[in-house]
């Protein structure tokens, strides 16, 4: 069932566990985390890069969610992820969707906060809620990003800036990337702490494909609320793909379907194993 993102990410918050957003491409990847959410009886966000929703467009995309989503009784919410499009966030909230991410985190501190405070003041009417990033989340997914620490701010003007704009959810650095890791990350779970001191709004963590069961308790031990899987998702479905059209083509088989069913399967093998560790339980 649809849901509000605060409500569902406060609940976590609340309840010392993480709700998992995930990346999705098509109704097929859509449907195969749905899936996941509800055998697993798991509140889920569903999350789409500003390249696909620019691909299939918000309004149907709202339509395959709210379909989905209307099936199955867990909690889920429809989320964009990095966006520096207001017109794109716009679009959005005008489609119905529950919350959104303005990255600002290209902007300099004072033009971040007023086009994030600008955003927010469109959003809240509809009953849509803002992630804010003015700090960058290193690595680039979907176009957007930059491998550089552009900007880096003090948890003090990370919390101030939340309350200026009237953000909801915050996405700070933490140490961790968007894309494969070819080093191990330097984590900074002590700093979720320190904005937790400052501040209850619920926490993003970011890049979280890589990390290992006790990366990921640490962080929620911390006070994570929201762990994004982007990377793992797309390695799976396109694995899968890639498996399924090889045998096709050996077995001189030309059916499509089969090749959905596989990356569902994927896609859904790849979600439970970490629906369970965001919810505390083990693996
Ligand atoms: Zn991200």
């Amino acid at each position: 069932m649809k849901a509000a993102t605060l409500d569902i990410t406060t609940a976590a918050r609340d309840g010392h566990y993480a709700v998992g957003a995930f990346n999705v491409f098509d109704y097929v990847s859509m449907k195969a985390v749905i899936s996941a959410a509800a055998r697993l009886h798991s509140p889920a966000i569903i999350q789409i890069s500003a390249r696909t929703a620019k691909a299939i467009g918000p309004v149907l995309i709202a339509q395959m969610f709210s379909d989905l989503a209307a099936r199955v009784d867990v909690p889920l919410a429809l989320h964009l992820d990095h966006c520096p499009d207001v017109q794109l966030i716009s679009d959005v909230i005008d489609a119905g969707w529950q919350s959104v991410l303005f990255d600002a985190s290209h902007l300099g501190f004072d033009e971040a906060r007023q086009l994030t405070r600008a955003v927010v003041a469109k959003a809240h009417p509809r009953g849509v809620a803002v992630e804010s990033e003015i700090e960058n989340i290193l690595g680039v997914e979907d176009g957007v990003g930059s491998n550089e620490a552009r900007h880096a701010y003090s948890v003090e003007q990370l919390v101030e800036t939340a309350r200026y704009t009237h953000t909801d959810l915050l996405a700070p650095q933490l140490g961790t990337a968007h894309g494969l890791y070819t080093s191990d990350p330097v984590l900074h779970p002590e700093r979720v702490t320190e904005i937790r001191a400052l501040t209850d709004m619920p926490i993003v963590l970011h890049g979280g494909t890589g990390l290992s069961a006790a990366e990921f308790r640490a962080f929620i031990g911390a006070g994570v609320s929201k762990i994004n899987i982007s990377t793992q998702i797309k390695r799976s479905y396109m694995s899968a793909a890639l498996a399924d059209l090889g045998s096709a083509r050996e077995a001189e088989r030309w059916e499509p379907l089969p090749v959905f069913d596989a990356v569902a399967e994927a896609v859904s093998a790849a979600v439970e194993p970490l629906l369970r560790v965001f919810a505390g339980k083990a693996v």
